[in-house]
């Protein structure tokens, strides 16, 4: 018996227009995908009614941060920007980190995320390695998922003395070796700091060509990718010669580091991460970042740049993908469909654009290109039932509400109601 999703109109995520159809599913995968309705083949087969709904991918999450403390109905107040080092001290440790992280992937995944890239875990344990293999294993409810070391600052991040030869690149290849060896499939470096951090860090690029050649030799040598902290225009520059795969912000790339963002487009992904940025200027009052304070974390001025930046990765063709960084009070992990929007009213991209760069551009982010993040046949059956229509109002997302099914690997996460 198949599942047929007939009713609706179907976006299949390649960026052409939706039209009425239906989708076939066998175990794990779409079998069939085809225009028209055909009620003579539903007979004998499970049917859900798509009327007046728009089928998808399920949305991919290109910068999560799964073990951030606040999600939809969970707000933690305590881990709030400006951040400084202190919160690492109230963290508890391991069970209790991924016992969040668990939590945070249901949510994730409720919201229509069933897929989800890690920026990098709070804390310098295995806690998304583990969380992965549960996923993996289909033990708990969550996102595909890909696990991220805890981003590599230029000084250590918590009450640790700093290693003698933390800045030598035998130390960064020692790093990346170890996290690849703890079977992380991704690691993070801060090359360049954040005004978040500290005053003036955007413009700051904290790790020489030394450093960053020696963990991307060493990535390439144990098969694992590299994802980078860019704000600052080198640090862009720096990620993209020793083989970056994610690059995250570029808020002050210049026209030098687009040029190299171009020449290297088959190779890199670009998550902008606008939630955060937007959230700090216009939701932060209850938490405490009012104007003042969304000015001197840098939001205000990266809001800015951003609007000036995107629409020219866009006209060269970069990949670049929504996500990012929720997990915070004023932009909760459930909340990432905003990005999307944000795409759309910040940063130059069409509503058509933006839902190719949360499907087929993030099935390609996942290294699953070829099966995953579009309604095509032979590809992994993650699929959204969304009332309405994304195309015209992309916000509809936004609204758990209006996802009314989601189907992961061919077994439904949300049951559509009977209609
Ligand atoms: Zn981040």
């Amino acid at each position: 018996m198949s599942i047929i999703i007939t009713g609706g109109q179907i976006f299949d995520g390649t960026g052409t227009a939706a039209t009425p159809g239906e989708i076939v599913i066998d175990g794990d995968r779409i079998t069939e995908v085809r225009s028209g309705h055909h009620p003579d083949h539903h007979d004998g087969h499970e049917i859900v009614d798509a009327t007046g709904c728009t089928v998808m991918p399920g949305l991919v999450e290109s910068h999560a941060h799964i073990t951030f403390p606040s999600a939809v109905g969970h707000i933690d107040p305590s881990f709030n920007p400006p951040l400084d080092v202190s919160f690492f001290e109230k963290i508890e440790g391991f069970p209790s980190e991924l016992a969040r992280a668990e939590r945070n992937a249901g949510i994730l995944l409720d919201a229509g995320f069933t897929s989800a890239y890690s920026a990098g875990s709070l804390i310098p344990m295995p806690t998304e390695v583990a969380l992965r293999d549960k996923l993996d294993a289909g033990v708990i409810p969550g996102p595909r998922f890909k696990a991220c070391a805890a981003e590599r600052d230029a000084v250590p991040r918590g009450p640790v003395d700093r290693p003698e030869d933390w800045d030598k690149p035998a130390a960064l290849a020692d790093w990346v070796r170890s996290h690849a060896e703890q079977g992380f499939d991704s690691i993070k470096l801060l090359l360049s700091n954040d005004d978040v951090f500290v005053k003036g860090g955007n413009q700051i690029t904290q790790y020489s060509e030394d450093q960053a050649k020696a963990a991307g030799e060493t990535a390439r040598e144990y098969g694992v990718w590299l994802a980078a902290h860019c704000q600052a225009a080198e640090s862009v520059k720096l990620a993209v010669r020793h083989g970056f795969r994610s690059i995250y912000h570029c808020t002050y790339a210049d026209e030098e580091a687009l040029d190299m963002l171009e020449e290297a487009k088959d190779e890199v992904f670009v998550s902008p991460a606008p939630g955060i940025i937007w959230a700090n200027i216009h939701a932060g009052e209850e938490y405490g970042i009012d104007r003042a304070m969304a000015e001197q974390m840098g939001s205000v001025a990266c809001l800015d740049h951003m609007r000036e930046l995107y629409p020219k990765m866009r006209a060269r063709g970069i990949r670049v993908l929504p996500g990012g960084d929720y997990g915070f009070p004023n932009n909760p992990i459930g909340k990432n469909a905003h990005d999307l929007a944000l795409f759309v009213t910040e940063l130059g991209y069409t509503e058509t654009e933006t839902l190719v760069a949360a499907t087929k551009l993030g099935g390609e982010l996942m290294g699953m290109g070829d099966e995953l993040g579009l309604l095509a046949e032979n590809y992994l059956a993650d699929v959204l039932v969304v009332e309405g229509d994304p195309i015209a109002d992309i916000t509809v997302l936004e609204e758990p509400k209006r996802i009314v099914a989601i189907m992961q690997g061919g077994r439904f996460h949300k049951q559509p109601a009977a209609r």
